[in-house]
């Protein structure tokens, strides 16, 4: 088994951020584990090495290591472009033209969730259309669900098949993400199954919610980690509220990661976001 620490670079990690990989953390050094680092820098408009610089440096502050060096993926092109090839040689891939607006409009045909979400992402409708893979436009996988983007029209590689293609390069068994990267399964297991790899299993573990009640992002304030520490508090500290966010502490007890891998335990880790009203402190 063989874990990884997989932040993206578009910002500061805050506790949110925080929590998902002190579990990836916890997750491998309690099983013995290895665990590799990866950055997610796929996008090269949000991106920036600065995060990532800044994400090793607020991980290390809180006592969480890993083994080897980082992967970065944009300086993965390579990998991303051969496996993109084995599925063209599949005929599993079609170009679309399609612009923002002309998929939101044919979405408004198809039926909605209650929630107001639409049940599907795109409808297909460059399916059959024959554009040429090499004429600038994004570039969708032919599979059973929504043909979701595996390059855009600018060349970026999609989430989807960079940590398909990365997971198995760094022969990672165990992931550990948020509890929104749940719907990614079906897609990955597809794209896995296309590329002939060998999968993980996936541990999603709860969001981190602002007393808007909306999932945790920089809006939010002062939520990053280097702003906790800025503001005095300890590496110890700081674990403590998270790991009690989390159940793994019940009276957010100041701990180090150390400390906390000697109780982890998984089955004590909750499934229900953790709510701002439950970690007070950490809004003070
Ligand atoms: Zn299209």
């Amino acid at each position: 088994m063989q874990g990884r620490l997989a932040p993206s670079p578009s910002g500061h990690l805050h506790i949110g951020n925080a929590s998902s990989l002190l579990l990836a953390w916890l997750d491998a050094r309690s099983s013995g584990s290895a665990l590799m680092m990866r950055m997610d820098d796929l996008d090269p408009q949000r991106s920036k090495m600065a995060f990532a610089e800044a994400a090793l440096t607020d991980l290390s502050w809180m006592g969480l290591n890993w083994d080897g060096e980082v992967l970065y993926q944009s300086a993965s092109h390579d990998r991303y472009r051969s496996a993109l090839q084995q599925l063209i040689d599949q005929d599993l891939v079609y170009a679309c033209n399609c612009s923002r607006k002309a998929i939101q409009s044919a979405m408004q045909d198809v039926v909605r969730a209650p929630h107001g979400k639409p049940l599907a992402g795109y409808p297909g409708t460059c399916a059959n259309k024959g554009l040429p893979l090499n004429g600038g436009h994004a570039l969708r996988f032919r599979w059973s669900g929504d043909p979701f983007v595996l390059q855009r029209a600018d060349g970026a590689w999609s989430y989807q098949l960079a940590v398909v293609v990365d997971d198995a390069h760094q022969a990672i068994r165990s992931v550990v993400r948020g509890m929104d990267l749940k719907e990614s399964i079906p897609p990955q297991k597809a794209l896995i199954e296309a590329l002939g790899l060998e999968g993980a299993t996936y541990w999603h573990v709860p969001l981190w919610m602002g007393p808007d009640g909306h999932r945790l992002s920089k809006r939010h304030g002062d939520i990053a980690i280097r702003d906790f520490k800025a503001r005095g508090w300890t590496p110890e500290a700081l674990i403590g509220w998270i790991s009690h966010g989390l159940g793994l502490n019940e009276q957010a007890k100041p701990l180090s990661a150390q400390e906390l891998l000697t109780v982890f335990d998984h089955q004590r880790v909750k499934s229900q976001p953790v709510l701002h009203e439950e970690v007070l402190p950490l809004w003070a």
